[in-house]
């Protein structure tokens, strides 16, 4: 080729990069590797091949982690921990600090490794994933030097077992081993089978770092693999990226087990256009969105919404963008898309797309070699409903349709059982930012997308799963109160007596649904006795069907998380005058459940009542110090719809600790009052009825918790299941949990101290909301 013919072609040429680095480091291994258990590779045992997907070629063979590798893994683990938590902070700091200049230092040797092995282009292995790999082991270096000063209260977890994907091999080693690590916990860590070389050569380069032994270790192996870590009972904490489906079975199999769990799952991100929107950048951050790393990227913006008036230009814009996209070699610097991980997952892709009937689909002009490779694809036309526009494709697949209104943008964007990330384009800033919080999402891009950094939290909603990667609010995930927890006894009702007695009218008090006080549905009705035998009253037995009305009901209310803070505060402000002015009559009644003195816990009751009415419009969101020229704001949101199963042991205060800081955040609630006494919570109905709280906000149903706690976990509407209850239902509540992925906070069996700091403030805001971050970036 003559310059001449360059210049008449202006195609680009050739510009690989050299694999003779990682293919030297894999032979230094005999193309061989064991596992890095206690600061050194075992010898390679049985195990599966690692092949490069863009020349089938086979780069090296990994060994298959065995039950008795997890043991040891977890023993070497569990030895190093205290050692490694007990360390002065700084010590910390400058162990991930060094892991950060290690990444840097060899970052080209990581970014050819993690291309050849995934198939992802180098550009952006290079430019994107190692980047972000060093920046997060030097913000959780950061963490880690300010932990004991920021949190004084909290201590690691212990040992973390983490599972991760093959989309982003090394980056999320990082979002799971930094934050591990920072928070004095040690590790063991399962990389994907396709992809566990860059885990490997990082383990081997911790040396370097003078990590100490048993501090990480990397286990390689299949999905078995990963099932025995997420089973082993030496393991406090699982930490989670990948499917739906296999976060649900982890989420079952912990149940009960008091692991600490976050989920970072599948999502099916929606991508709004306005009508004003910059239409050129805003292709252009599509192709970023969903051609980027061949659409296998969790947070893929692979569902476009286009306003109607511009949706054919803008289509006919981005198949021109799409025909001049380069699929081909990873290692070749001008290339766009790279190749699928896996013969198995482009079947997976070309079977979900050949088995469309809808719409019209357009595959871009572009030559797409032979072997596993899939040419960018358009399907436009699809109704809302249609398969594609709801399951994950995990490819280079885009799928569009149209919309009039925002309202109705926002009707389609949240059409979907996910809520991972989204993004907005419009020229208009009221527009994005009123959109914005409406969107069912733990992220939202403004004009841009694809924006991460190790100081923002990610993470989803619904079934994209819980808990934040990054930030504080992502460490906090490896920290646990350092106060020692004492065991609860389960509490018991009163016995009936053989002779009960009574005085006055029967009254039975009655559930509130919606405002409303409601008859059981069953019909039922139980006898409260006091510890002396006197008849008290009598409470409506709850059954499944109350639930589902009070969860209706909660929903028809949700109009609350809408109401400003202050407009909340005035409210819990004007529930605790209410309860005071009944003091004296409260009082008398939990002497009467409980035989103690009722005075202290009205009083402790009315002063939470205050606290939460402060701290509505306190619990602030932040403004992220992100490497970009903008924001990220993190909003805390309320989670939803939440179900709360109150304390048995302090009828009343229990109640209003759990409802209060629910509501106060803007949640609507279903409480069911302690089991065993529950008529301080009918009282209090009278106390909701007079307070100016909308309908529905607070519904309350009494009954038994074991039968109540099932429905209300299972439900498919209810966002968020916390339980204080005396009877063991953690383990059900988190196996139920599991149906819609809804995020959970119990007690473990374990008791709290309710009248002290252990039973008000931020731990328990923060798990009545969702941080939501928002990335505004600005500047023409
Ligand atoms: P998986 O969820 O199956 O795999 C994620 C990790 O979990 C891997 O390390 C895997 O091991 C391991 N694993 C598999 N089964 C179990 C189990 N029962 N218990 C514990 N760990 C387990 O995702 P896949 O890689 O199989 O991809 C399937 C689909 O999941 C994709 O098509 C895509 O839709 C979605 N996905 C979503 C991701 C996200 O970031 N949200 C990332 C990857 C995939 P192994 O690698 O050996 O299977």
């Amino acid at each position: 080729m003559t310059i001449r013919d360059i210049f008449d072609s202006m195609d680009y040429g050739p510009a690989p990069e050299s694999s003779a680095e990682s293919l030297a480091w894999i032979a230094a291994h005999n193309g061989k590797f064991g596992h890095w258990i206690d600061g050194a590779f075992t010898k390679p045992g049985e195990g599966f091949d690692t092949a490069n997907p863009a020349t089938a070629k086979v780069l090296a063979t990994v060994t298959q982690g065995t039950e008795a590798d997890l043991d040891k893994a977890v023993s070497a683990a569990r030895k190093a921990q205290p050692a490694w938590a007990k360390l002065p902070a700084h010590q910390r700091a400058k162990y991930l600090y060094a892991l950060a200049r290690l990444v840097q230092k060899n970052s080209r040797l990581f970014a050819v490794l993690e291309s050849m092995d995934n198939g992802k282009p180098i550009r952006e292995s290079r430019d994107i994933d190692i980047p972000l790999v060093a920046r997060h082991f030097y913000y959780h270096a950061g963490l880690a030097q300010l932990l004991p000063s920021e949190q004084p209260d909290m201590a690691p977890l212990g040992v973390c077992g983490a599972i991760i994907p093959w989309n982003f091999p090394l980056l999320m080693l990082a979002w799971k081993v930094a934050p591990a690590l920072a928070a004095g916990n040690t590790i063991i860590l399962k990389p994907a089978e396709f992809t566990p070389l860059t885990a490997l050569l990082f383990a081997e380069l911790s040396r370097e770092a003078g990590l100490p032994k048993g501090v990480l270790n990397i286990v390689t192996g299949d999905g078995d693999t990963g099932a025995a870590l997420v089973a082993h009972s030496q393991v406090d904490k699982i930490a989670f990226t990948g499917s739906t489906a296999v976060g649900r079975k982890i989420r079952e199999v912990t149940a009960g087990t008091g692991k600490a769990l976050t989920l970072e799952l599948g999502g099916k991100s929606p991508y709004i256009v306005f009508d004003d929107a910059d239409i050129d950048s805003a292709i252009e951050g599509l192709v970023d969105a969903i051609w980027f790393n061949q659409g296998q990227v969790c947070c893929a913006g692979s569902r476009l919404l286009v306003q109607e008036g511009i949706a054919e230009r803008f289509h006919g814009k981005l198949k021109r963008r799409m025909d001049g996209l380069r699929v081909g070699d990873p290692l070749d610097k001008c290339i766009d898309v790279g190749a699928i991980i896996d013969p198995s997952q482009l079947a997976i892709i070309t079977a979900m797309v050949d088995a469309n009937r809808e719409g019209e689909t357009y595959r871009a002009a572009t030559p797409v070699p032979v072997g596993c490779f899939y040419p960018p694809t358009l399907i436009t036309g699809l109704s809302a409903a249609s398969t594609l526009m709801q399951e994950e494709i995990f490819g280079p697949v885009l799928v569009s349709t149209t919309f009039r209104t925002p309202v109705e943008a926002v009707e389609l964007a949240n059409n979907t059982r996910y809520g991972l990330a989204a993004t907005v384009w419009t020229e208009n800033i009221n527009l994005a930012l009123d959109v914005a919080p409406k969107l069912k999402a733990g992220v939202v891009w403004v004009n841009g997308t694809n924006m991460f950094d190790a100081a923002a939290g990610f993470g989803g909603v619904r079934e994209s799963g819980f808990g934040r990667e990054g930030g504080w609010e992502g460490l906090l995930a490896y920290l646990k109160p350092i106060a020692k927890r004492q065991p609860l006894t389960q509490a018991k009702a009163s016995p009936t007596p053989a002779n009960p007695t009574t005085e006055g009218l029967d009254r039975t008090a009655k559930l509130f649904i919606g405002g409303k006080q409601a008859r059981p549905d069953g019909g039922y009705s139980k006898p409260i006795y006091s510890p002396k035998g006197k008849l008290l009253g009598q409470i409506g037995v709850g059954n499944r069907k109350d639930i589902r009305n009070a969860v209706e009901a909660a929903h028809a209310a949700k109009g609350w998380a809408k109401a400003t803070a202050h407009a909340r505060a005035q409210i819990l402000y004007y529930i605790a005058e209410n309860l005071s002015a009944r003091a004296a009559e409260f009082a008398r009644r939990l002497k009467d459940l409980t035989e103690n003195p009722g005075e202290q816990e009205v009083e402790a009751s009315i002063q939470r009542m205050f606290t939460y009415a402060a701290w509505a419009d306190k619990f602030d969101g932040a403004v992220k110090s992100v490497p970009i020229r903008g924001v990220a704001i993190a909003m805390n949101e309320p989670n939803g719809v939440m179900g709360l199963l109150c304390p048995d042991e302090v009828p009343l205060l229990g109640l209003i600790s759990t409802i209060a800081p629910a509501i106060a955040m803007g949640n609507t609630v279903i409480v069911v009052p302690s089991e065993t006494a529950p008529l301080a919570a009918t009282d209090f109905i009278q106390v909701l009825e007079t307070s100016d709280l909308p309908a529905g906000v607070v519904n309350l149903v009494t009954g038994s918790h074991s039968d109540l706690a099932k429905p209300l976990a299972s439900h498919m509407d209810v966002d968020a299941v916390w339980s204080f209850s005396s009877t063991p239902l953690s383990a059900v509540i988190e196996r139920e949990a599991a149906s819609n992925l809804k995020r959970t906070w119990v007690n473990h069996a374990f008791a709290r101290d309710w009248y002290g700091p252990d039973g008000e403030g931020r731990a328990f805001l923060r798990a009545a909301t969702e941080i939501k971050t928002i990335w505004v970036p600005y500047g023409e």
